[in-house]
């Protein structure tokens, strides 16, 4: 009697979630260019046929999933220059063999037009010369191959993300901005006020992948956080760490400067997800996963 009443408690609950719809969603629903956003799956609980793996892609992007209590999260990016539809797609791959395909679509309003004016040494500030501007594209292939290289690693942080600077930012992420009146781009970093001197502190904890001398970034440290997540501190006085270093959340890693072009000493940070840059203020609002959920 007693068995026949547990085995009814048990059926029940089994039969409801097998009848539940897999459902992908993307939050925030509207993320500016250059935004993360966090995925989730639902409904995918059956424990007659469970999942065996969730694989998917976001903007070309791999996707990395865990799962904590019942629910299966990943990370993804808009493109900053997008203004069109991202989509991205999931398969939820079951015991049984059976799989599901779930989709879901974001659409980001277009970043504003130039705003900032900035003054800069004369060699920064006109369109550079074929020399200079193949270094400035090599230079960036590097910092790109990090990011890239990041989705081989595991996730190496379980604490939330941190300014790498306590200071105030003295420029925000997508302004629109022109050098000399001459050339135009997009900041697509944050910048923190410091002096020269200055601590700059690791931003999670992760291993050091490129320390170099960049034309425009200056004296430059980037880190890998795994799973496909990058950070890059630039125009640095000096570099406190060398490639292949596991760095610590918080760690001192370097000094603020004024190497590279800038109107002044500061740090300016940038973070990617895979190839894609993103805002690295959106990495303070990631929540870390939860072990026992892995
Ligand atoms: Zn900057």
């Amino acid at each position: 009697m007693r068995l026949a009443v547990l085995c009814a408690l048990l059926v029940l609950p089994a039969a409801e979630l097998h009848a539940q719809q897999a459902r992908l969603a993307i939050a925030p629903e509207r993320p500016l260019p250059g935004a993360l956003v966090t995925l989730t799956v639902t409904g995918v609980g059956a424990p007659t046929d469970s999942v065996v793996a969730i694989t998917g892609t976001m903007a070309g992007e791999p996707l990395h999933f865990f799962a904590s209590r019942g629910v299966h999260r990943a990370i993804g990016a808009v493109p900053v220059d997008s203004a069109n539809t991202v989509t991205a797609r999931v398969i939820v791959e079951r015991s049984s063999g059976r799989s599901d395909t779930l989709e879901a679509s974001v659409t980001p309003p277009p970043l504003p037009p130039p705003a900032e004016r900035l003054a800069v040494a004369e060699r920064f500030g006109r369109p550079l010369d074929s020399a200079t501007a193949a270094r400035v594209a090599r230079e960036g292939e590097l910092a790109l191959g990090v990011g890239r290289r990041s989705h081989d690693s595991p996730r190496r942080w379980t604490a939330p993300f941190l300014r790498p600077r306590a200071s105030a930012i003295s420029s925000r992420f997508g302004t629109g901005r022109t050098f000399n009146g001459q050339v135009t781009s997009r900041h697509l970093g944050v910048d923190f006020r410091g002096a020269v001197g200055a601590p700059i502190r690791a931003a999670n904890r992760g291993v050091v992948a490129l320390v170099d001398t960049f034309f425009l970034g200056g004296r430059v440290v980037y880190l890998d956080h795994g799973g496909g997540l990058t950070t890059g501190y630039l125009h640095l006085s000096r570099a406190l760490v060398e490639v292949g270093d596991t760095v610590a959340r918080g760690q001192t890693i370097g000094l603020v400067g004024a190497t590279g072009r800038v109107t002044g000493p500061h740090l300016h940070w940038t973070a990617r997800y895979g190839a894609l840059t993103v805002n690295p203020l959106d990495l303070l609002a990631l929540s870390p996963p939860e072990r026992s959920g892995d």
